[in-house]
C-alpha cells in the first residue's frame, strides 16, 4: 500500500472470509512481518497469498493476536513453509508449549488444528518495532481471556482482533463455560475509545474508519446479552455449529448428531441455560432445527450444508 492511505505506510491487509481471520502483513526492514495465519482448512491459501506479498523478502516472524482456531490455523504451514518464529500472547505460552488442547480450546469446542509451537510471546505493556511503525501490545480480554490488540499511536491504527469488528464482537466464550466476563468486554470498549483510534482493523471484515459508530453498536450488543445472558448462550451455540459446519461445507445429519452430543460446550451452555428440553439431545436438536428454519444452515438429502 502506498505511504497516503488511512492505514498509513508498509501495512497490507489480506481480508479473508469468516472462517480464516483476516492477514496482516507489516513492512519490517527488509523482511516482513504477519499478524494472524487463518484457519487450517485454508493454509495453502495463505500460504500462497503471503509469498506473493513477500516477494523476494523473508518473513520474519508471525505474531497471534490470540490462539482461536481461525486466526492460528496457518501456523504449523507458514512455519513449514518459511522457517519464521512464531510470536503468541504470554498467557497462552504455557498451553502452546505443552500443547494443551483443553485450555487451547481446541478440544472443548471440538475444532480442527494443525499442531505448531511457539518461540517467543508478544506481552500486553510492551511497544514492538516493526519496520518504521511502533505497535504497543495491549490486553483485551473478553472474546478470549489471553487475547492481545496491536495499536499504533501515531497513525491512529488498531489491530482488533475479534475485540472490536464493525458491527459487534466476537462471541465471549469464557461466558459460555459460566466465567463472567461481560465486564472484560465492556473494559475493553472503555480502552478502545479511551485510545485516539481513527481505523481499526479487525479479526475478520473490512477495516474501517467509522469507531465511534462501531463502539456504540458494540455496547449495545453487549447490553443485550447483559439483560439477557441466555440470549448470548443460545447465539454461542449457534455459532459453534455454524463454525463447525464451514470448517466442514458439509456433514451427513446422523454424524453430524454425533458432533453435537459429544461437543463438550454445548453441553456447558446447555446446563448454563437449566438443561432445556427434555434432553441435551433434544435442545441440540432444536438449535439445528432453527439454523435450519432460518437458512443459516441447509438440509439437503439427509446431508447438513454451510449454504
Ligand atoms: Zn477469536
Amino acid at each position: 500500500m502506498a505511504d497516503d492511505t488511512p492505514l498509513g505506510p508498509g501495512l497490507r491487509v489480506l481480508e479473508r472470509g469468516w472462517l480464516s481471520s483476516n492477514n496482516i502483513v507489516l513492512d519490517d526492514g527488509d523482511a516482513v512481518t504477519l499478524i494472524d495465519s487463518g484457519h487450517c482448512v485454508h493454509a495453502d491459501q495463505t500460504v500462497a497469498l503471503l509469498r506473493r506479498c513477500l516477494g523476494p523478502r523473508r518473513l520474519r516472524q508471525l505474531i497471534n493476536t490470540h490462539l482461536h482456531s481461525d486466526h492460528c490455523g496457518g501456523n504449523a504451514a507458514l512455519q513449514r513453509e518459511f522457517g519464521c518464529p512464531v510470536l503468541v500472547p504470554s498467557g497462552s505460552w504455557r498451553a502452546v508449549n505443552e500443547w494443551d488442547e483443553q485450555a487451547l480450546s481446541y478440544a472443548p469446542l471440538r475444532q480442527r488444528i494443525e499442531r505448531y509451537d511457539a518461540q517467543g510471546v508478544v506481552r500486553a505493556g510492551e511497544l514492538l518495532a516493526i519496520g518504521r511503525r511502533q505497535w504497543q501490545v495491549l490486553s483485551a480480554p473478553g472474546h478470549d481471556p489471553e487475547s492481545v490488540m496491536l495499536f499504533d499511536a501515531v497513525h491512529g491504527v488498531l489491530i482488533s482482533a475479534d475485540a472490536l469488528w464493525e458491527n459487534g464482537f466476537g462471541v465471549i466464550f469464557p461466558e459460555l463455560e459460566g466465567d463472567a466476563a461481560f465486564h472484560e468486554v465492556e473494559s475493553v470498549l472503555d480502552l478502545i475509545e479511551s485510545l485516539p483510534v481513527r481505523w481499526v482493523i479487525p479479526g475478520h471484515g473490512a477495516p474501517f474508519g467509522d469507531v465511534a459508530g462501531a463502539l456504540h453498536r458494540a455496547r449495545v450488543r453487549l447490553a443485550g446479552f447483559r439483560a439477557d445472558p441466555a440470549r448470548h448462550l443460545r447465539h454461542g451455540a449457534k455459532v459453534m455449529l455454524k463454525y463447525h459446519l464451514m470448517e466442514e461445507q458439509r456433514q451427513p445429519l446422523d454424524a453430524l448428531r454425533t458432533w453435537l452430543a459429544e461437543m463438550p460446550l454445548l453441553a456447558a451452555i446447555w446446563q448454563g441455560l437449566g438443561r432445556p428440553e427434555s434432553s441435551l439431545a433434544a435442545w441440540n436438536e432444536h438449535v439445528l432445527r432453527d439454523m435450519l428454519d432460518a437458512g443459516t444452515l441447509v438440509l439437503r438429502d439427509g446431508v447438513v450444508h454451510d449454504h
